[in-house]
């Protein structure tokens, strides 16, 4: 099949980042979609098509779609209900009984609509999703026009929806069953965490993921208290007990890994286990910091995640590169760590990686998805431009994205969405968000 004979979509002008891993950015002539593929970059091949197929990509950077490895969707429904807390507080007190009260599949669709949308906007084009209902978070998603993978939560207590101790497996097996089938969508698992869920639960969530051939994902090594917790009860590490269980292997993905002993990253290293970095959270909650520079020095595949909008509290990946880079030069105590372009790799084809799907998403390559990013550099705060990578890492914000497209559907156009309505959304935001503040004795401001 030829595709350069029928583009759907062309972008024209402007520069080009193919790959931040392998190559700076180009001048741009030319790039060809055709229907959810890319078909060339970069060309200066002339074909037919009509003016309103063309997007003008002048004073603009064209590059891979973000890649958020870690997200809870639906919490932006708790976004600033309880900040400035230690991990334990925030969850004990405020997050698990607002949970308990509020976490339904209306609930879990409209908060994961609200981040899709968000992330949408601000150049994310894949998401990895990590709740309760993720039936319901996996349809947000198809509305608004994401790519995502949609782990369905795993707790051996009850949780909103499976509400009796060790019911997670029934739940899980019907997520798989009931998970709508869309070529955006892929299904996996959420292991909360070595503290919530015992050694026995995570070996019988990794056989249901093996048997249906996708990742198993968990919080690993997030808080000092859970290591010192882990310690007490079984005497080592949490990778250390999750490796006696037989868990870690190339399809288990560890998010945050703060508090890692060597032996950990040899452990990680050795099963080809990949990490997801969530810098903001971490700082947020006073976890501590996670060990880039040596987890990138020992070949470890690591990609970005905001976490969830009530530990963040933004979805924005372009802070989240600022604030990896940043944090990542100030603990290894050099300027050199975490370059731009490592920190950009890691938002794009290492989050690709990190999902298994670097062979369909995370670099302007033809054939691959066309997943494609637009972002304005005619702002004062990107001005002026001697390197556009630095500048997406250490200047960008999420609001400088001006176009958005999914497996070559454009669904963020001049800014604004093209799927979804917001101002619906909004208004049953608001509505929901109005019960939780007069329940929780907070003032909702309009
Ligand atoms: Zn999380």
């Amino acid at each position: 099949m030829n595709l350069l004979r029928a583009p759907s979509l062309v972008l024209e002008n402007g520069l080009i980042l193919r790959d931040p891993s392998t190559s700076g950015p180009e001048v741009h002539a030319r790039t060809l979609i055709s229907g959810d593929i890319i078909a060339s970059v970069n060309t200066s091949e002339k074909v037919d098509w009509s003016p309103g197929q063309v997007v003008d990509c002048s004073n603009c950077l064209i590059m891979p779609g973000l890649v958020n490895c870690h997200v809870h969707s639906a919490m932006s429904m708790f976004r600033g209900l309880a900040d400035d807390l230690p991990l334990e507080t925030w969850l004990n007190q405020f997050i698990f009984p607002s949970e308990a009260k509020y976490v339904s599949p209306e609930m879990v669709r409209l908060g994961s609509t609200l981040s899709a949308v968000e992330m949408a906007l601000s150049g994310v084009t894949t998401i990895a999703d990590a709740y309760f209902f993720m039936e319901e978070a996996a349809q947000a998603v198809i509305d608004v026009g994401l790519r995502a993978v949609i782990a369905q939560g795993v707790l051996d207590v009850p949780t909103p929806d499976a509400k009796s101790q060790g019911a997670w497996k029934e739940r899980a097996l019907y997520f798989f069953r009931s998970v709508p089938s869309h070529p955006n969508i892929t299904p996996a698992l959420f292991c909360h965490s070595p503290y919530l869920c015992q050694p026995g639960t995570y070996s019988s969530a990794a056989e249901i993921c093996k048997s249906h051939d996708v990742k198993l994902f968990s919080h690993v090594a997030e808080t000092l208290t859970e290591s010192q917790l882990i310690h007490k009860r079984y005497g080592v590490t949490p990778v250390e007990l999750l490796n006696s269980s037989g868990v870690l292997d190339s399809s288990f993905v560890a998010v945050h890994c703060v508090h890692l002993t060597d032996r950990d990253v040899e452990i990680f290293r050795d099963s080809q286990v990949s990490i997801v970095h969530c810098p903001e959270s971490n700082m947020k909650l006073a976890s501590g910091h996670a060990r880039i520079k040596n987890l990138l020095d020992n070949g470890l595949t690591v990609g970005l995640g905001t976490d969830g909008a009530a530990s963040n509290n933004n979805l924005d990946l372009f802070e989240e590169m600022r604030s990896a880079s940043l944090l990542g030069k100030l603990v290894s105590k050099n300027p050199e760590a975490v370059n731009a372009a490592e920190t950009l790799t890691m938002a794009t084809i290492g989050g690709a990686r990190v999902l298994g799907l670097d062979d369909v998403i995370g670099t302007l390559s033809p054939g691959k998805q066309a997943d494609i990013v637009v972002v304005d550099l005619s702002q004062p705060h990107l001005q002026p431009l001697y390197n556009p990578v630095s500048q997406l890492v250490y200047c960008a914000r999420g609001s400088d994205v001006r176009d958005v497209i999914v497996a070559g559907k454009q669904i963020v156009r001049n800014r604004k969405l093209c799927s979804v309505s917001y101002n619906v959304i909004k208004k049953k935001v608001l509505e929901l968000a109005a019960k939780i503040a007069s329940d929780t004795g907070k003032k909702l401001f309009q």
